[in-house]
């Protein structure tokens, strides 16, 4: 994970005096060191401009340094916007407008002029707010007292959301073999994602993985195999499974590294060489940071890394994950999700075991070792991003996962169970008139606010499904967006 900073840009004028103006400097240096002991991200004051040229060489330095995942501004005096048209137009990191105050209190005693002068945030952050919607600017505003808790959470939530578009926009996919014949949803315009998201997604072909595999000695595989001893229970004899698995694992992420892919696809139609699909290869590689997505699905492998990447320390509770089946009794209503093999374990409830088990679907010879575990209960959401053609539309459904329900003794891969909301089946009527994938990210630690943030700030379309949600609502949202972006 890259170092990454926020640059806090300070608006003013001329027109206060040299005093006010040292001020106000001093103010925002010490908000910005107080911000960056509370947030993800350090918070680096920058300046406190005065002159269009200012705000222009600051955004120029923003747009160049790769470490600046970001701008915030603030008005604490009035900051005439004309001045920022210019450097505003050029910006092309995420922004961030904070409306707030040095002061939390009006002081009774003191209140005269010159303190109205001094702290005119309310009016300064009223002309920044101008010029933003003027430009048709995409911007987070959080407005709300710095020192508060819940505007730290926010402004967090948003930096998050913005190292996903730095990640976003350094995104490399290798994929092993093509997408699953005959599957629509999987496919996708991989010339409109490099252009509205940045992401390179190219194929390596899997005889060039069975090359790298025989490369991979003895002793990698033994280390790697100690590793997954100390992170998982051995529930099966079969260590050679394991072990195969091992320098698939090795093998995957030495072509991943070499070629800085941070996210890989494959396929149980094209395994030609190998002996088994990689399933606990791809679980303790998500495990480590990188997307997957099965049958070539790229845009799930992608967007599994982005929201890794978005979570807790740079790589939360977030794994690539399919709707597979529903438990429909009435007020116990759930769908039951899973893959294949490959559910990363950061969604886990308590240890992985490790289990070799026949795999029917795809040329596997011989039986996969895997991870098996339930997921962790609590709210997360599930996200999908289709091709709509000529434009992308991420989805968002809230959901409430539940430490499953029932054992399921004899099902051999990992599970997770929620509810959709509003309520399951009119969730899933939602889910499916929206056009979304049975191929999800689901993550515990990203929110749907910070997946709209990104979505804004990547300029694709954003469809959300929660508890305020109806089909009738959503219809009518879809069709007005349709004709929206088809105008963009
Ligand atoms: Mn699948």
């Amino acid at each position: 994970m890259k170092k990454y900073e926020f640059w806090f840009v300070v608006g003013s004028q001329f027109l206060y005096g040299p005093e006010v103006l040292e001020t106000v400097e001093a103010r925002a240096k010490e908000m910005a060191a107080a911000l960056s002991k509370v947030l993800p991200y350090p918070m680096v004051y920058k300046v406190t401009a005065k002159t269009n040229k200012e705000i222009r060489d600051v955004v120029k330095e923003a747009n160049y340094r790769d470490e600046c995942a970001g701008i915030v501004t603030w008005c604490h005096t009035f900051s005439p916007s004309k001045m920022w048209i210019d450097g505003l137009r050029d910006l092309q990191k995420p922004w961030l407008h904070f409306a707030t105050q040095y002061n939390k209190e009006i002081p009774n005693d003191e209140i005269d002029m010159d303190f109205m002068n001094l702290n005119q945030a309310a009016h300064g952050d009223r002309e920044h707010g101008f010029i933003g919607a003027r430009l048709r600017k995409p911007r987070k505003i959080v407005a709300g007292y710095w020192q508060d808790e819940k505007v730290h959470r926010r402004i967090g939530d948003w930096m998050r959301a913005a190292v996903g578009v730095a990640v976003s926009k350094d995104m490399k996919v290798m994929r092993f073999g093509d997408n699953m014949r005959e599957v629509a949803v999987t496919e996708g315009d991989k010339v409109e994602v490099q252009t509205k998201l940045g992401w390179q997604v190219n194929t390596w072909a899997v005889g060039d993985l069975v090359k790298e595999m025989g490369k991979v000695t003895e002793a990698e595989i033994d280390a790697l195999v100690k590793a997954y001893e100390s992170s998982y229970d051995i529930a099966t004899d079969n260590t050679a499974a394991i072990r195969y698995q091992a320098k698939e694992e090795i093998a995957m992420k030495k072509m991943l590294d070499r070629e800085g892919c941070k996210a890989f696809t494959n396929t149980f139609q094209d395994l030609y060489g190998m002996e088994q699909l990689p399933g606990l290869a791809s679980q303790h590689l998500m495990a480590q940071g990188y997307g997957y997505g099965g049958e070539g699905d790229w845009k799930v492998s992608a967007m599994t890394a982005i929201l890794k990447a978005m979570g807790e320390g740079g790589n939360g509770a977030s794994g690539f994950m399919e709707d597979y089946t529903y438990h429909l009794v009435e007020g116990q209503e759930y769908s039951l999700g899973a893959h294949m093999l490959e559910v990363c374990p950061s969604l886990a409830a308590g240890k992985p075991r490790i289990e070799t088990h026949h795999l029917g679907i795809g040329m596997n010879e011989k039986d996969p070792a895997r991870l098996v575990f339930e997921g962790k209960a609590g709210k997360g959401i599930v996200v999908s991003l289709i091709d709509m053609g000529g434009r992308l539309r991420l989805i968002v459904q809230d959901i409430e996962a539940v430490k499953p329900i029932m054992p399921m003794p004899n099902l051999p891969v990992a599970r997770v169970m929620w509810r959709a909301l509003p309520d399951l089946t009119t969730g899933v009527e939602c889910w499916i008139t929206a056009g979304g994938a049975h191929h999800t990210v689901l993550s515990y630690d990203v929110t749907a606010e910070q997946m709209r943030d990104w979505a804004r700030m990547m300029d694709i379309e954003f469809v959300h499904i929660g508890a305020d949600t109806t089909p009738e609502k959503l219809e009518e949202e879809l069709l007005v967006k349709d004709l929206i972006w088809k105008l963009k």
